[in-house]
C-alpha cells in the first residue's frame, strides 16, 4: 500500500463579533483539515493546529518525501518526515503539519485494519467522555463581566460538569469575572481559568492567590510557554493548580517542563504535538512524572474526532475500582463549520460526548461543507 498524493482542505468563516484571548484576536475562524490518498484511494483525514497558510504551504513541503511511503508504516513516516525539517524544524509549524499528515495516517490505518484508532492505540478503556465548556472569550461591544457570566450559566444549565474562562486582560478585571461567573454557575459547576500567556509571573501570582477563594481548579498558560522557571514559580507561590502545554511540541518540547515540575495538569493539542504517533509517547513521558494529561482541542470534528479515539485509549493512571477518568474540551465559541465537515456532527448530550466506533477516526466528511466553507480566492 502505498501514499499517492496530500492535499490541504482551507476553511473560513468572517465572524460578525470579533473576540479576543489574551494573546490573539479572532475576526475570522481559519482551520486547515490535511488529507491523504493512496494509490488504492483510500483517504484519511487529518487537522492541523495553528496558522492555515504557513501549514498548507508545509504539508505541501513534505509531500516530496510522503509520496509512494507505506500509510501504514506510521513510525517510519513520522520519523522520515521529522528528519527532512529537523535542523531548522524541532518545532512551530514543521510539527503541526507533521501532526495533521499523521493524523490522516492512523485514519487509513484504521480503515484498512477495520477498527477504531483507539483500538489501534491499545484499546477501549471507556465509551464515553465528560465535556467541558470553553469559551468567555473577550467580545467587541459587551460588558466582559456580565457576558462571561451569562454565557457559563448557560454551559452549567447546559449540563456541563465544568466550565473554561478567558483572563489576562488585567488582574483586577479578570477577578471581577471570577466572582462573577462562579455565582452564575453555583458551588458545583467546577471553574477554570486561561490566561493564554497574558500575565507575567508576578501578575499571575497575585492573580491566583486572590482567584483561590472561587474554587479554581486549573489556572492555564499563566506566563508564555518560553519562560520555564516563570511557571515553576507561578505553581510554587500561588495556591491554584497550573496547566499548560497546548504550545509545546513532540516529546522533546514537553520533556523538560514535565522533568522540573512546571505544570500539575498537561495539554498537548493532537494536531499540534506531532499526532498520534507523538502524543503517545508524550503521554507515556506523563506516567514518568505523575503528571495528569487533559489534551487541548479547538478544531473541527476531524480534531474532535482525533481527540475522542485518543482520550479513549488512554490508561487510567492509577488503575482502580473508580478511575479518575479525562475530560475533554468542547470549544462553544462561534464556528459555522466546526460540525459542517462531518456527515454525523459529534455533540455532547447533558455535557458527555460518545466516542465513535467505526474505523479510523470514526466520521465521515462532508466534501460539500469543505467546498462551502473554502475561502472564496482557493475556490
Ligand atoms: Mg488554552
Amino acid at each position: 500500500m502505498r501514499i499517492a498524493e496530500v492535499r490541504t482542505h482551507l476553511l473560513e468563516h468572517r465572524l460578525d463579533t470579533a473576540f479576543e484571548s489574551a494573546s490573539m484576536r479572532f475576526d475570522k475562524r481559519v482551520h486547515l483539515l490535511v488529507e491523504v490518498i493512496c494509490e488504492d484511494g483510500t483517504t484519511g483525514w487529518g487537522e492541523c493546529l495553528g496558522p492555515a497558510g504557513p501549514n498548507a504551504a508545509t504539508v505541501a513541503a513534505y509531500a516530496n518525501w510522503l509520496k509512494g511511503m507505506n500509510p501504514l508504516e506510521t513510525e517510519k513516516v513520522w520519523a522520515t518526515l521529522y528528519n527532512a525539517l529537523r535542523d531548522q524544524g524541532q518545532r512551530g509549524v514543521t510539527v503541526t503539519a507533521l501532526s495533521g499528515i499523521d493524523i490522516g495516517l492512523w485514519d487509513i490505518k484504521g480503515k484498512v485494519l477495520g477498527q477504531p484508532v483507539s483500538v489501534l492505540l491499545g484499546g477501549r478503556w471507556r465509551e464515553s467522555v465528560r465535556a467541558y465548556a470553553t469559551g468567555s472569550f473577550k467580545r467587541d461591544g459587551v460588558d466582559r463581566v456580565a457576558d462571561n457570566a451569562e454565557e457559563c450559566g448557560g454551559h452549567a444549565a447546559a449540563g456541563f460538569h465544568a466550565v473554561k474562562i478567558k483572563i489576562g486582560f488585567g488582574v483586577e478585571e479578570d477577578l471581577r469575572v471570577i466572582e462573577a461567573v462562579r455565582e452564575a454557575i453555583g458551588p458545583e459547576t467546577r471553574l477554570m481559568i486561561d490566561a493564554n500567556h497574558g500575565y507575567d509571573a508576578m501578575e499571575a501570582i497575585r492573580l491566583g492567590q486572590q482567584a483561590a477563594q472561587f474554587g479554581i481548579d486549573w489556572f492555564e498558560e499563566p506566563v508564555v510557554p518560553e519562560q520555564l522557571a516563570a511557571y515553576r514559580r507561578v505553581r510554587a507561590e500561588q495556591p491554584i493548580p497550573v496547566a499548560g502545554g497546548e504550545t509545546w511540541h513532540t516529546r522533546w518540547g514537553h520533556a523538560e517542563p514535565l522533568a522540573t515540575g512546571c505544570v500539575d495538569i498537561i495539554q498537548p493539542d493532537l494536531c499540534g504535538v506531532g499526532g498520534f504517533t507523538e502524543m503517545k509517547r508524550v503521554a507515556d513521558l506523563c506516567t514518568l512524572h505523575g503528571v495528569r494529561l487533559v489534551p487541548h482541542v479547538w478544531g473541527t470534528a476531524v480534531q474532535i474526532a482525533a481527540s475522542l479515539q485518543f482520550m479513549a485509549a488512554m490508561v487510567p493512571n492509577p488503575v482502580r475500582v473508580n478511575p479518575i477518568e479525562p475530560i475533554m474540551e468542547f470549544d462553544r465559541t462561534h464556528n459555522p463549520f466546526r460540525q459542517a465537515v462531518v456527515k454525523t456532527p459529534i455533540e455532547h448530550d447533558g455535557g458527555v460526548v460518545r466516542i465513535p466506533d467505526a474505523p479510523g477516526l470514526g466520521i465521515e466528511i462532508d466534501r460539500e461543507a469543505l467546498a462551502r466553507f473554502a475561502p472564496a480566492e482557493a475556490s
